[in-house]
């Protein structure tokens, strides 16, 4: 028999009745669920700030929410207000109209850039990416230049242009053959770079602070270097910003930091606060190319998700959150500091703004399991490192009391 809709969940009650176990989901999802996922066996069925809840209502403190799109915590009240007045407005209408917040939100990004540009909105980091792959090769075809140089340890999305151009094997298996034209530099090494250069390459790829990598900050000059050779060579200097841009390194887009600019750059998960939205932003005369017939998404730019970006921002720059961006990851330094001095376990940290990362000598997985034990929900990335990428909301209280478990858990820590 087929269960109804409405025995679980129906627009008349707030509330799924009864509140479904956590075993209960557990069952279903590896029912009918495919397994790709790794999951916690947690159902959270609430959040607020930095805070979550599961079905049995055990609340956790997370340092690490939506994966790096809560950057404004769980259920941000401008967000849930924007989106609640757009979809009770107009929820979807396709490209062939015109949106304000859409405009809106364009207008937003780019003020924001430093620069004259474009944006082309879509539902996520790979979607961004891929546009900009495609943009590229509409750049690099009259002079047969469709090569992209792309960095090892980075990672650009799971679609076939976006997973080509992550320079991680472990991601590559089983796919091939991947898309032709990709050439992969050691991140950091412009030498290496500028050997990979040749006639055919119209672009070079990079995250300026690799996020999934572990939190690897760029070396010195790297950057800038990076733009030297694209400007030398003719080439596009495309920037994934899906996890460092939005303010999270203290600065609107994470290039900002470093006095660059880049000739595409990408942004997705804390864009439109939880809300899926991807964005691709080009400098003016590069985005000409993208004409009509070019490329499109059905879904993206929705005034649904452009009102919740717009929100996003409104409200990072009423509360302040680009300067608290920087005071969290001072806040952290100090207290990881202090714990680096007495641990040996401990081998670097890496901290930009309210990227955080914590090389361990050791593997990272049970410190995440042993925190969830604890109620804390870190991330834990290229088997060694600790990463945070906590909400730009959070209190110095609450990063201290996540220090406090942290700290109890590495110093127990016994690998
Ligand atoms: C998460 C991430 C992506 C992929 O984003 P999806 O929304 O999962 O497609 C791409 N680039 C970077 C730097 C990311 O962190």
């Amino acid at each position: 028999m087929v269960a109804t809709i409405d025995a679980r969940i129906s627009a008349d009650k707030p509330q799924v009745q009864p509140l479904p176990s956590t075993a209960a989901v557990m069952d279903l999802a590896q029912r009918y669920l495919t397994p790709n996922y790794r999951r916690f066996p947690v159902c959270l069925i609430r959040g607020e700030g930095s805070w979550v809840w599961d079905a049995e209502g055990n609340r956790y403190l997370d340092l690490f929410p939506g994966w790096g799109c809560g950057l404004l915590g769980h259920c941000p009240p401008r967000v849930v207000q924007a989106v609640q007045q757009q979809v009770a407005e107009l929820i979807h209408v396709p490209n062939t109209w015109y949106t304000a917040p859409q405009a809106w939100l364009g207008q937003a990004l780019v003020e924001r850039l430093g620069f004259d540009a474009r944006c082309f909105f879509c539902n996520s980091g790979a979607e961004a990416n891929e546009a900009a792959i495609k943009l590229a090769r509409l750049f690099g075809r009259s002079q047969g230049r469709y090569k992209i140089i792309s960095f090892t340890g980075s990672f650009h999305g799971r679609t076939f242009g976006a997973l080509t151009a992550t320079a991680q094997p472990k991601y590559h298996a089983g796919f091939e053959p991947l898309l032709p034209g990709f050439r992969y530099a050691p991140f950091g090494d412009l030498e290496a770079t500028a050997r990979l250069i040749d006639n055919e390459t119209c672009a070079i790829m990079v995250e300026p602070i690799q996020g999934e990598g572990g939190i690897q900050l760029p070396p010195a000059g790297f950057l800038e270097g990076l733009r030297q050779l694209c400007d030398r060579h003719g080439l596009l200097l495309i920037l994934d910003e899906v996890q460092s841009g939005m303010g999270r390194t203290g600065r609107w887009y994470a290039f900002q930091n470093w006095g660059i600019q880049p000739d595409i750059v990408t942004l997705a998960k804390a864009l439109a606060g939880g809300i899926a939205m991807g964005g691709m932003i080009a400098r003016a005369a590069l985005a000409e190319l993208l004409q009509p017939g070019t490329h499109a998404a059905t879904f993206g730019g929705n005034p649904v998700a452009a009102r919740a970006a717009l929100a996003v921002i409104d409200t990072i720059e009423r509360d302040g959150l680009l300067e608290r961006a920087v005071a969290i990851g001072q806040r952290f330094r100090q207290r990881l500091h202090t714990l680096q001095q007495r641990l040996p376990l401990i081998a670097e940290l890496r901290i930009h703004g309210a990227m955080i990362g914590l090389a361990l000598h050791a593997e990272g997985e049970p410190i995440v399991d042993a925190c969830l034990q604890r109620r804390l929900l870190i991330n834990c990335t290229q088997r060694n490192v600790i990463r945070l990428l906590p909400a730009l909301t959070i209190s110095d209280a609450e990063i201290d009391q996540g220090c406090d478990i942290l700290e109890e858990v590495l110093t127990s820590y016994r690998p």
